[in-house]
């Protein structure tokens, strides 16, 4: 297996009163009276319970530059303890003047992608100028895969629900994709929906040139849904991610058997998330 979508948070920012809860998504979405924290280990061992592999994990997006820092430093600490089982990405603030400096930084430490990035979260303009684009940039030179955060436009709501939504992703990624070319960039948790649209070949056309990852899809969408997303844009641009510790893989199964590998393997679409991940 290959999950490309863990969050890891330091034990001493988990404490009630720690700097981390007065950054305002962090707080939204941890709000649940027991909420759920992982380490390095507790996702290896999550990995094992399922038979073994690898996952992708980053820190959280918050705004402060200075408290980003902190937790890449510790999530390339916890990639250095298990060096076969974790792959770590670096999360900066685009809308920050330290975010090109810090990514440069955490490739020195180890850090290989950059995310999951969030415009709500992290207060950066969702748009190909600015910030983001130089950021996503300079992870298109480095060669790094890069994954954002997305919603849905409608439907319930929920902690966590932003609004980078199709419409406003659509106007950022068609000169992202013209200049940026060969990012790796996936949109997560189905690119709030996308794909669905992929039934205008314009937006088929965009969308194969992106990845889609699955973190969060048992909360959202009905279990029919990666079968029909595979048929509008192909199995190769959707790659699993689990959003633990909020959900564990187990919850995927059922979602992830309705589209089962050309030989009838790989059902954690292992090829496609390694394409996101290393190229
Ligand atoms: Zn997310």
């Amino acid at each position: 297996m290959l999950d490309g979508h863990c969050h890891l948070v330091p034990p001493w920012l988990r404490a009630a009163g720690s700097v981390a809860w007065s950054d305002s998504w962090f707080a939204t979405c941890h709000g649940a009276a027991h909420p759920r924290f992982a380490s390095g280990q507790d996702v290896v061992a999550e990995l094992d319970r399922e038979g073994g592999g690898r996952a992708v994990v980053f820190g959280w997006p918050f705004s402060d530059p200075g408290l980003l820092a902190e937790v890449n430093d510790w999530v390339a600490e916890e990639v250095a303890r298990h060096p076969t089982r974790l792959t770590g990405l670096a999360v900066v603030n685009p809308a920050s003047e330290r975010a090109a400096s810090e990514l440069e930084r955490c490739r020195g430490i180890g850090l290989v992608g950059l995310g999951e990035l969030n415009a709500d979260g992290q207060g950066f303009d969702l748009e190909w100028v600015g910030g983001l684009r130089r950021a996503l940039m300079a992870c298109s030179d480095l060669g790094w895969p890069a994954i954002l955060h997305c919603s849905e436009p409608v439907g319930h709501d929920y902690a966590g629900k932003g609004t980078a939504t199709p419409d406003r992703l659509w106007r950022l990624l068609g000169p992202l994709l013209e200049e940026a070319q060969g990012l790796r960039l996936c949109l997560a948790h189905l690119g709030g929906g996308l794909p669905l649209y992929a039934h205008m070949p314009e937006v088929a056309r965009l969308c194969r040139g992106l990845w889609f990852d699955t973190a969060a899809l048992p909360y959202l969408y009905s279990e029919r849904v990666l079968a029909d997303v595979a048929r509008l844009i192909g199995r190769e641009r959707i790659c699993f991610g689990t959003d633990f510790p909020l959900l564990r893989p187990s919850r995927y199964r059922t979602h992830l058997e309705a589209i089962p590998g050309p030989d009838g393997r790989d059902p954690w679409l292992e090829e496609a998330t390694l394409r996101w991940v290393a190229g």
